[in-house]
């Protein structure tokens, strides 16, 4: 029997809920409060920041929260965490991803957390425990922490063989949400498609024989804006396990993208279209556009439904840079008709609105969106493709093929084209196109340092639906952020 990603979701949330006594907490916004610290949402445990570090108002309803669980709505593009590059290029990162998590705030430690997972692995999921790695915190004398081999006897205890249970640094035992806030050492649970002894070398190498699961993250210490740790008045357990692996794992395949989640998207692209279906490689541009423009749409459509609108800064323009990306792949890789991205929305509506609602509710506003910016992509890749003409035959010493900074920044101000500007995150695929390099560090150079020199427009800086605003209110955070304030009285205003 398949499962589903409904029944892997489901499995998780009851098992710790009814088997171990966790409260479910909904996902919260993919977009943070200012005061979370980071760009998207990234960890499910975001939203629970103020009780690790102990700066939850006592009035507040989740103050008392002792044990937690759900599915949180996660995007890693820009900041700390930023998997943009890889997505398309390997089987299991995407920019929007669900992250099934648990967790303690001052009630169960080590011992539990490893229990309870190991048991749900073995039990529910019925995962043979000799398919599974356990990674540990190896330790690291230039920040002054001592390896944890407690959570290794742990695992030994629980009847893993020593040879299965691996020490790893600070890159992938140590945790931490941003460059500041809470972290700690932690344990990852990694399955192993091959089985044997030889696999042990793949573990944490990025492979697709060796997949990495489930973070248990001992949150012990909050990292000060200087770098330094301070230990946390409590410790506490935070997990995060990726629902898209886990549901590849429970189906046998190393691919996160050969799954419910993905496959109807693959056919409804390919229905409309005069292309092969989904081939599963790796290296191969047809299918990794397949892969990019199926993982884009959902992302899109999770920040549109949470009051994000594709924009020219921060967050917004993340999401603008992904459209493109989006129909860059459509349109010049697959051949994709217009409108046919924005008809995407209802089989991502199809397969998770059950479990995020607010997708349904905002259905028709996504596609509104979207088809916007698709029209948008349209017309600036038509004004683009002229700019770089011209350019590319005014320009003597572009003969090299290569687009200085300051040339970038001429397209970019509209120089070539009349006065119209071309968006920065048009460029690399005109750049595609025509085969040149472009210098788009240099660009970025740039452009910051006019951002920086204008006054920036604060209120633009983060766009909240009606409804995140209402639930941020509710959870009695206080509006101190500008972009909050201002958004909360846009808001109120409708
Ligand atoms: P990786 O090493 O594969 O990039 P990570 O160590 O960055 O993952 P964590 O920060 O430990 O990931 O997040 C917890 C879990 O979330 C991971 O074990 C994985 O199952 C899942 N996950 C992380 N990033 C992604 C992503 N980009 N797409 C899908 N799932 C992800
Ligand atoms: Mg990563
Ligand atoms: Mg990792
Ligand atoms: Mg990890």
């Amino acid at each position: 029997k398949k499962w589903t990603s409904t029944a892997v979701r489901q499995s998780f949330i009851d098992f710790f809920c009814q088997n171990h006594d966790h409260k479910v907490i909904k996902s919260s916004s993919i977009i943070p409060t200012k005061n979370q610290g980071t760009y998207f949402t990234n960890a499910g445990m975001n939203q629970f920041k103020p009780i690790f570090l102990d700066t939850i108002d006592k009035s507040h309803p989740m103050s008392e929260l002792r044990r937690a669980v759900n599915s949180q709505k996660c995007v890693r593009v820009g900041g700390k965490h930023n998997d943009l590059e890889d997505v398309g290029k390997d089987l299991f990162h995407h920019t929007f991803f669900e992250m099934l998590g648990n967790w303690s705030f001052g009630d169960y430690f080590k011992m539990e957390a490893c229990s309870m997972a190991l048991e749900l692995l073995t039990t529910v999921y019925k995962i043979p425990i000799n398919r599974l790695y356990f990674t540990y915190f190896g330790g690291d004398e230039g920040q002054g922490l001592v390896a944890d081999m407690e959570t290794r006897d742990i695992w030994l205890s629980l009847g893993v063989s020593d040879d299965r249970v691996l020490p790893f640094g600070m890159k992938d035992n140590f945790w931490d949400m941003g460059d500041s806030g809470p972290c700690g050492p932690c344990t990852e649970i990694h399955y192993d498609y091959i089985g044997g002894p030889n696999s042990v070398r793949l573990v944490n190498t990025g492979l697709p024989e060796v997949l990495e699961i489930w973070n248990l993250v001992f949150m012990q210490y909050n990292r000060r804006t200087d770098g330094t740790l301070e230990p946390l008045n409590r410790v506490h357990v935070d997990t995060g396990m990726g629902l898209e692996r886990m549901l590849a794992v429970m189906n046998n395949t190393s691919s996160t993208y050969n799954t419910d989640l993905f496959i109807p998207m693959f056919n409804a692209i390919q229905k409309s279209c005069n292309i092969r279906g989904y081939g599963g490689k790796t290296d191969d541009p047809i299918d990794t556009a397949y892969r990019i423009v199926a993982d884009h749409t959902r992302m899109a459509s999770v920040c549109i439904a949470d009051g994000l609108l594709p924009g020219t800064r921060d967050q917004g323009h993340k999401l603008r840079s992904v459209l493109f990306r989006c129909f860059h792949q459509s349109k010049r890789m697959l051949q994709m008709p217009h409108g046919l991205v924005p008809s995407l929305v209802d089989v991502v509506v199809q397969s998770l609105g059950e479990a995020f609602p607010e997708l349904q509710e905002h259905r028709l506003k996504i596609k509104d969106v979207i088809s916007d910016s698709e029209d948008h992509y349209e017309k600036v890749f038509r004004i683009g493709v002229k700019a770089f003409d011209k350019c590319l035959s005014s320009n003597k010493d572009t003969a090299s093929r290569h687009l200085t900074d300051k040339i970038l920044m001429d397209i970019v101000d509209g120089k070539y084209s009349d006065g119209y500007g071309i968006p920065s995150e048009m460029l690399p695929h005109l750049g595609e196109i025509y085969s040149v390099s472009l210098d788009i560090q240099g660009l970025q150079q740039i452009v910051e340092q006019h951002q920086s020199k204008e006054q920036v427009e604060k209120t633009e800086k983060v766009y909240l639906s009606p409804e995140t605003v209402k639930e941020i209110v509710g959870m009695g955070i206080t509006p101190t952020d500008d972009s909050f304030k201002y958004t909360y009285q846009y808001h109120s205003k409708d």
